[in-house]
């Protein structure tokens, strides 16, 4: 049994309920059921949850968060849509705003029928959540045992922002752990800045199964390309996918003279990465008490 099983984290977020089913899931927390004796947990912060409960149904306002809070959420992760509004748009369904049950705007996995559904009904639909996330938990772990060449490498839309986000949010946080600093640029980025940063940047992404998995970025200024972020998921790394990455950055960057990416001083993976590729550095710059950053520069041939 993976730890996933053993301590799942949820967050909750009710869509347009009418409240009944909300009473009934906090009802889970509270000592009569008091699911957290199982390990379940209630998270506010949906980069750290791995079940999504969705309560009520989606209508045109709370259908982009709805998309939101599950694009942030880490892979692997499940849906469980609760009550019959959650899974159909139940009473609300004909309503001139109403767009129907949490499965119009993304994937659910797991439903929980009833109005109002039972705290017995909401348990047994995370226990069956918990066998969803470790199948895919497995379905991951064999994709990472794909062939390299399985992955589709091209560039990524406004639409897949989000899905990158939440990826550097989880690939950053060994650099975090190697700087003994969670003040690392990467981890704190929100959603506007990075949406900001993607009108003058080209995104790379790269995707297995329709999950994207590795990502890098760049822009031009003057005849100068400069490369960031390398972002490969944990499950994937050690496979070349960071080669494959920058070589179709640097492409994608067209016809400039030099190249130049930085990173931290102690990140020897990226290091070592970009030295192999013919980068050399070219300086060094403080960027806080624990972290420097390492400038290298490679001129095309
Ligand atoms: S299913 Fe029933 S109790 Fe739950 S939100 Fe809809 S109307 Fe309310």
């Amino acid at each position: 049994m993976s730890a996933f099983k053993k301590s799942p984290w949820v967050i909750h977020y009710d869509a347009s309920s009418c409240n009944g089913c909300d009473i009934e899931v906090l009802a889970c927390l509270m000592p009569n059921f008091d699911v957290e004796r199982f390990g379940i947990i209630n998270t506010g912060n949906p980069k750290h949850a791995d079940i999504f409960l969705v309560t009520g149904s989606v209508n045109v306002q709370n259908a982009p968060v709805v998309r939101n809070i599950y694009a942030q959420m880490p892979e692997p992760k499940v849906v469980v849509a609760i009550g019959i509004c959650g899974t159909s748009g139940g009473i609300f369904r004909e309503c001139y705003n109403v767009l129907g049950g949490i499965d119009t705007v993304i994937p659910v996995d797991v439903y929980v029928p009833g109005c109002a559904a039972r705290p017995e009904a909401i348990i047994d639909g995370v226990v069956r959540a918990l066998d969803v996330l470790e199948m895919k938990r497995h379905f991951m772990l064999n994709s990472a045992g794909a062939d390299i060449g399985a992955f589709i490498i091209n560039r990524a839309n406004q639409n897949d922002i989000p899905e990158i986000l939440a990826l550097q949010k989880i690939a950053y946080r060994s650099q975090a752990e190697i700087y003994g600093d969670d003040s690392v640029p990467a981890l704190g980025q929100t959603l506007d800045q990075i949406t900001a940063e993607f009108e003058k940047t080209i995104f790379i992404k790269a995707v297995v199964n329709g999950k994207i998995i590795g990502s890098i970025r760049g822009r031009i200024e003057g005849d100068v390309a400069h490369i960031s972020r390398v972002v490969v998921h944990p499950y994937f790394q050690g496979k070349g996918l960071g080669t494959r990455l920058i070589k179709q950055v640097e492409q994608e960057l067209g016809d400039v003279r030099v190249f130049e990416a930085f990173t931290g001083h102690q990140s020897a993976q990226n290091l070592h990465l970009y030295g192999k590729l013919g980068y050399r550095e070219v300086r060094t710059e403080p960027f806080t008490s624990t972290v420097n950053w390492v400038y290298l520069q490679k001129e095309r041939k």
